[in-house]
């Protein structure tokens, strides 16, 4: 027999966490952060998601398209599922890394809430696109396009170690400089860490405000420009190094083909590999 809940427990759906904080990257991109209403988040691994959800009540932001057809009812929960990009060591609040969809049925909901206001929170925070199958003396190698980044950040937050070891790098593409979040705080890291690499590639390389210097194209074409070679003085192999992809499903696709004339595997619960993959839709 299930419990009917007493008159004072909130239900489910309650508006549970009050967002504390929204920096605009660029128009369409925020990274925002979350913080539970009267209860503590619970332990999770980096590179793990949340959920937020939002009712079809709210607000939808103005620069959003309209919505016509399968309007959602108001009292509806809309939820999508968002990776965490603040470590795993310190959890005053979630940060989320999201992107504008116009067309979409919660991004422009999110996008019209202002720091201050509710937004549900999922209590129970899920995935298994973590570090914890990459053996500690493995190279790794993070490779995301657009807010395919955030679980990245997350896990460099809380693992990396500068110095000798392993050495971690970020390929990072996006269509322009102003698109690649966290850029600055990458940058530092690179500075600061020789185990560390970051190379960013923008797609739309015509359309920057400044001449753009660093790789254009999209991250299969860096790829194949073989980056790594002359900062790690070696091309990764599945021998050396895991390989995390996560984003957009058709550059997971390609990079999943490519990898392979490399010997590297797509790691599956019952046939371990080297290429670890979280699509985002
Ligand atoms: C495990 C997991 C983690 C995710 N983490 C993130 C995250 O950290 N940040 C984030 O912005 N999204 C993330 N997403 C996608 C997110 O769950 C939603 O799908 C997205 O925010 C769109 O929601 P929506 O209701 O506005 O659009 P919907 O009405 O659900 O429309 C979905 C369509 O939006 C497009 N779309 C979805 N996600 C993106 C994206 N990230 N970039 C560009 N186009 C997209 C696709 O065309 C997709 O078919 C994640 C998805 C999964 C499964």
């Amino acid at each position: 027999m299930t419990e009917s809940p007493s008159p004072a427990d909130p239900p489910k759906t309650a508006l549970n966490a009050i967002v504390a904080q929204r920096i605009e990257e660029s128009p369409g991109l925020a990274v925002v952060r979350v913080v539970p209403d009267g209860w503590t988040l619970p332990e999770f691994k980096p590179g793990q998601f949340a959920v937020l959800g939002l009712p079809g009540a709210a607000r939808r932001c103005i620069v959003s398209d309209l919505e016509e057809d399968d309007v959602p009812a108001p009292d509806k929960l809309i939820k999508r599922a968002y990776s965490i990009a603040s470590s795993s060591v310190a959890r005053e609040y979630l940060e989320f890394y999201i992107v504008l969809v116009p067309s979409g049925e919660l991004t422009p909901r999110l996008f019209a809430l202002e720091p201050g206001e509710r937004v549900w929170l999922s209590p129970k925070i899920s995935g298994v696109f973590t570090l914890n199958e990459v053996p500690p003396d493995k190279h790794v190698v993070f490779i995301g396009t657009g807010t395919g980044l955030a679980p990245y950040m997350s896990m460099l937050r809380t693992h990396l170690v500068c110095g000798s070891g392993p050495r971690f790098g970020v390929l990072h593409g996006a269509r322009h400089s102003w698109d690649l979040g966290y850029r600055g705080e990458l940058m530092t890291l690179q500075r600061l860490c020789n185990n560390f690499t970051y190379i960013p590639t923008i797609s739309r390389a015509s359309e920057e405000a400044a001449p753009w210097g660093g790789a254009s194209g999209y991250i299969q074409d860096l790829w194949r420009s073989d980056p790594l070679r002359s900062r790690w003085g070696f091309r990764p192999s599945p021998q050396d190094t895991h390989m995390f992809l996560c984003g957009n499903p058709s550059m997971i696709e390609d990079m999943v083909e490519m990898l392979a004339e490399d010997g590297f595997r797509e790691h599956k619960p019952r046939q371990p590999g080297e290429v670890h993959v979280e699509r985002y839709w």
